[in-house]
């Protein structure tokens, strides 16, 4: 018979999450077979890694690697804690210079308001975990999932679990989460296909839009890759407002989406 490793778990802050709630905010006594990491013990509990930015076992600053014997007292801390841990290694990778996103199935308007503010996202309903986690590895992106199984997948650094089922929310969630508020480029991007988009004029678009368009706008935005024409119509200022909300202050050009 293996043997089982006791040990007491504290998790901080939004890890709590992930707990049911007679664990939450609270000490509690845990137990698994053999000498488990301290990742297997955390990701056992419920906690993706990708969630994690510090670990104290017995008080002292350890690494998901750490092997535990048993009788060890585990606290773990999210990202944003009040936790002074200046000077510790922490566990989250630094942020990337570019941030790229690839979501889960059943996230398509989240996608589309990413796309919207200018992120790099990739999402398919059809994509798979296996498929989701080697975009991610291969592109070096984010993934945004409402799964914590495909958060604890070992080759996935960067990740987050959506709290919410809201889109609005899981957008808000996410802005906040990575602070992406900084890193707005809004209306740069298609948000059916994630293409780039090109500001353009009428002339190249007049056959393709409806006559009553092309008789009350001068300015147009292309994709480059699926060719869709956007431009400044009645859903633009309800956009526009959106991601002011998110970026106050942020330019939204003139070219949007009808
Ligand atoms: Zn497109």
């Amino acid at each position: 018979m293996p043997t089982v490793t006791r040990c007491t778990l504290r998790f901080y802050d939004g890890l709590n999450d992930f707990l049911p709630p007679e664990t939450r905010g609270r000490t509690f006594a845990f137990e698994l077979y053999g000498t488990p990491s301290v990742k297997d013990t955390i990701e056992a509990a419920g906690v993706p890694h990708t969630e994690v930015d510090f670990i104290l076992v017995d008080g002292h600053p350890v690494d998901f690697t750490a092997l535990l014997q048993g009788g060890e007292r585990i606290a773990v801390y999210p990202m944003f804690t009040q936790l002074d841990i200046a000077g510790f290694e922490q566990l989250l990778p630094a942020p990337p210079d570019i941030y790229r996103f690839v979501l889960d199935v059943h996230l398509g308007r989240l996608a589309r308001y990413l796309r919207l503010a200018g992120f790099d996202t990739l999402y398919s309903n059809t994509y798979t975990d296996p498929e989701i986690v080697e975009i991610a590895q291969h592109d070096e992106r984010i993934v945004l999932t409402r799964d914590t199984g495909l958060l604890k997948h070992g080759a996935v650094t960067r990740g987050y679990w959506l709290r919410n089922t809201a889109p609005r929310t899981q957008l808000t969630e996410v802005v906040e989460r990575f602070e992406l508020h900084p890193h707005f480029t809004p209306f740069s991007r298609c948000m059916m296909c994630n293409g780039l988009v090109r500001a353009t004029d009428l002339a190249e678009v007049r056959n393709r839009i409806p006559p009553r368009v092309a008789q009350h706008f001068d300015r147009f935005s292309v994709c480059n890759d699926c060719n869709r024409v956007y431009w400044p119509g009645s859903h633009y200022a309800k956009l526009a407002a959106l991601l002011k909300e998110y970026a106050a202050g942020i330019d939204t050009p003139h070219t949007e989406l009808s």
